[in-house]
């Protein structure tokens, strides 16, 4: 297990994203942070550093979600699996309207919650992308 994503691999990434993060959708292009390769499943749960287990992350969303597989869904309390960008479709799980994002799913509620979607700061960023119509910015 290696943690070393190569540059071609991280290209692949990137490109497959057309750039935008995978689990909140904003752009890298308006991002302060550069962009992250995330492990969905982490190399500790046994994950591979391999482009099905890959996906496009900005900092905020990477850095909540950890090593997590898993967290409470807030309206039920149930432990819920997370919303995992490779192996299910974003519009399923989530809404956005005006940059708020909801989950309308217990994966994608329990995702908001955990990678803390709608903190003030991230969520102003996206309103204002909204009203310029830079956000969301692809198409499934
Ligand atoms: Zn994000």
């Amino acid at each position: 297990m290696t943690n070393y994503v190569s540059a071609s691999l991280r290209h692949l990434v990137v490109q497959r994203a057309s750039g935008a993060y995978e689990y909140c959708l904003i752009h890298q292009t308006f991002s302060i942070y550069t962009h992250e390769v995330d492990h969905v499943i982490a190399l500790k749960h046994g994950g591979q550093t391999s482009e099905e287990n890959l996906v496009l992350a900005c900092l905020p969303c990477n850095r909540h979600k950890g090593s997590d597989l898993t967290s409470i869904d807030p309206f039920t309390g149930r432990i819920t699996p997370l919303f995992n960008p490779r192996t299910q479709v974003w519009t399923e799980h989530f809404e956005q309207e005006r940059g708020y994002l909801t989950g309308i799913t217990a994966v994608g509620r329990t995702t908001v919650c955990l990678l803390k979607m709608n903190e003030m700061n991230r969520l102003q960023l996206r309103q204002a992308l909204s009203l310029q119509g830079l956000y969301p910015n692809f198409q499934h």
